[in-house]
Order: C-alpha cells, then structure tokens, then sequence
C-alpha cells in the first residue's frame, strides 16, 4: 500500500510529542489487567441483538464512573457518553456494539485454559467496548481534550437480525456527527472502508392445498417456488462492484402426497453498490411474479397460487476512495505503533450507514489475538492486547485533533 505511506507526509506522529498524549499511551498498557477484567465481566452478561439492555445499564455505569459528560441511554439501547473538545473540531464517534449472535440462553461462564479466555461473543464485540472504557479513561487521566468532541457509544443491533439497528437510529437523529469509528475487525491493523450492502428477503409463495392425487390439477406453491428459484439461478451479476445472490433457505410442504398450501425461502442480495441491489431486488419481484403467472397458467384451475415478499434485512451500501483522510489516519495510527495496517476486505458493518450517507467512517480492528468468533468455542488471548485501544487513542485524535499539535483532519460540517 504505498500509495498510503506516500501521501502522509504530516503523519500523525506528531500526537507522540505531546506529554499528556504520551502519558495515555503508556497509560493504557497499564490499564491492560483493568480493561481484562471489565471485559470478562462483560462477556457474562447476556446480549443478544434486540435484548442488550443489561450490558447498556453497565457501560452507562462504567461511563459515569470514568466522567464522561452527557451520558444517556437512547430510546434503543445505545449508550453514549462524550469528551468535549477545546474548540471548532469536528464531533468524532468511536462505537462498539454490545449485542453477540447467541440466544439468551447460552452459557456464557469464561473459561481460562493458559492464557487463553474461552467464551462466545468474547471478542465480537465485547472486547472492543472493554477497549472504549479504556480510551474514555486514559483521555480522561491526563484532561486530554481534542479540538473536536469524542462521542464514546456502546451500540446495539450490529448483527445479522439486529440489521444495523442500533446505528440506523443515531444518524436519523443525530446530525451532528463528523465522522464514525467502529471498533469491530479480527486484525488489530484492519481497516474496513466499504460498505457491503445487502438486502434479504423472505419470499412466501402460498395456495389451496390438497391431495397430490385426489386434487391433481392444483397449482402447486412449491412448484411456483421451483420456478422462481430457476429465475433467480440465472441472474447476472458483475463482478465490481462486487455483487452476489443467494437462496439460503427453503422450507415448506407437508408429506409426499400432498400439494404443500404453502412454502417459503429467504433470498439474500449483496453489493458494494446500492443501484446494483436496487437492480436485484427488482428482478427478484419480476421472477416471483413471472413463476406465480406461470403456474396459475400452467393449471388454470379456479383455485391460484399467490406469493408474498417481505424485506428481512436493509443494509445500505457504498464506498470511500482508498485515500480518503479517514482510511489514511486509521493506517499511519497503527503503523506509528508497529501494528500492520491492513485494508479489509469489503464487508458490512456499522460503518455502513454513515459511509451510505456520505459521511467519512471506517471500521477497525479490536486488540489482542481471536478466533472462533460467532461459535460457541469462541477464544480471546489477551497477548499486546493494548496495541488496539493505543491505536484508536490515536486515530480519534489525529481526527479530531490536538490544540497546539495536530490539525484535526477531519471537517466540521
Ligand atoms: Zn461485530
């Protein structure tokens, strides 16, 4: 990636000859048992998407212990608590999200063997809002301000069902955000810049039912649904921007001789760009209508068949140039630390809605070693785990800027 290291003459670099800075950096290390332990607190306490609740009520009690100002939980469960900044910076989000993919009753006891910690969600995303604790309290050790306010925000609703809930809310309530920082990679040097969009549809296809014998001369719902799925097998697609179709499910039907009354599938669409899922989903309705046409003309009986398409799932898509001020702090912030930085593949994360809206946010990588993520054997080792907080310590300011240091990069709107 040279074409990154060329153009970041006036690295961020200069942040390290600020004292208090420096004194935060060191002082996150130190903080590293600390932010262990309110990490594996957190990971005992269940947070399913669209059931975070109790993690909420600890991060807001965590904030208010660190002193951040203007704590509130929202009408959805996100938390929020912010460092103001000196002067005309730009209002800068860093947003971890508190709810995991496993159901309320999952055993979510941590188990240590070595150095390693064992527990579902232990890392997505449980140990990057540990890593917002850390950053909120280092700013606030040494009074470090930006020139730009620090929004800290635990939110909910990242996960596939959770369909960027939690973010979706903050940007159509908040117009004050300057730019997003989401907390939420495997490599600690990732940078997430695109947003890969997706819609996902359940489509039900449904009519009378009856015998396969006795009845013959039916139109058949899964007959219609076969059509529809011969359409959809041969759609096309380019290949950049990036775009792909998928039926990941299908159910229905009753016994071997009977014409099911109803079936379904779930269809799920991705693109880097939003016309091309826009495109899709349209041909998607034209090839539920044209097989629903065609079985009802194929058996021109009294009784039809019918189907019904529900979104399931909304992901904004869009994309950022590779260069862009956002991509390149996040880069030079970790390579100031030793840490590799690494451009991610195109993937959706909360950073889609503001990066869909035209506002400049990425998506980087949580602290520490990780695997297994999204199993119920999920692991953590806590090894240079501090590198990651350290690395967003610097990010956020090298946006937002330092009085006296750094011009904030990032601009007001
Ligand atoms: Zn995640």
């Amino acid at each position: 990636m040279d074409f990154i290291k060329e153009r970041i003459l006036e690295n961020v670099q200069v942040l390290l000859k600020n004292e208090k800075v420096l004194k935060a950096i060191e002082f996150i290390k130190e903080d590293d048992d600390r932010t262990l332990k309110e990490h594996l607190e957190l990971c005992e306490i269940p947070a399913p998407s669209h059931d975070e609740e109790r993690r909420a009520i600890y991060v807001k009690n965590k904030f208010e212990e660190i002193g951040l100002d203007d704590i509130k939980i929202d009408e959805v469960w996100n938390v929020m608590g912010t460092i103001p900044g000196t002067g005309n910076g730009p209002v800068i989000m860093l947003a971890a999200h508190t709810d995991t993919v496993f159901p309320i009753e999952t055993d979510l006891k941590v188990r240590k063997e070595g150095n390693v910690y064992y527990c579902p969600g232990i890392n997505d995303d449980t140990r990057a809002v540990a890593e917002l604790f850390t950053i909120a309290r280092a700013m606030k050790t040494f009074g470090i301000k930006a020139q730009g306010d620090i929004v800290f925000c635990a939110n909910v609703c990242e996960e596939g069902l959770g369909d960027l809930k939690g973010v979706k809310h903050i940007f159509e309530y908040q117009n004050s955000i300057d730019a997003f920082v989401s907390i939420d990679n495997p490599v600690t040097g990732g940078i997430v810049y695109t947003a890969t969009g997706s819609h996902r549809y359940q489509v039900t296809f449904s009519g009378c039912g009856g015998h396969s014998f006795a009845d013959f001369g039916l139109p058949n719902p899964i007959h219609a649904m076969g059509r529809a799925i011969n359409m959809i097998a041969q759609f096309q697609v380019p290949k950049i921007p990036k775009t792909t179709f998928n039926v990941g499910i299908v159910e229905g039907g009753t016994s071997v001789n009977t014409i099911s009354a109803s079936c379904s599938m779930l269809v799920d669409i991705r693109s880097d760009s939003s016309e091309e899922l826009n495109r899709l989903s349209l041909e998607l309705k034209k090839a539920v209508d044209l097989a629903v046409q065609e079985e009802n003309k194929r058996w021109e009986s009294s009784e039809n068949v019918a189907a019904e398409i529900i979104m399931k799932g909304n992901r904004p898509a869009g994309t950022q140039p590779k260069d862009c001020t956002i991509v390149k702090t996040a880069w030079e912030a970790a390579e100031l630390l030793g840490i590799e930085p690494e451009l991610r593949d195109e993937s959706s994360t909360d950073a889609n809605i503001p990066i869909s809206m035209g506002i400049p946010a990425i998506t980087v990588g949580r602290g520490g070693k990780e695997g297994k993520v999204h199993t119920i054997h999920e692991w953590f080792e806590p090894a240079d785990a501090f590198l990651g907080p350290q690395k967003d310590l610097l990010l956020i300011l090298g946006l937002a800027g330092l009085d006296g240091c750094l011009e904030h990069r990032i601009k007001k709107l």
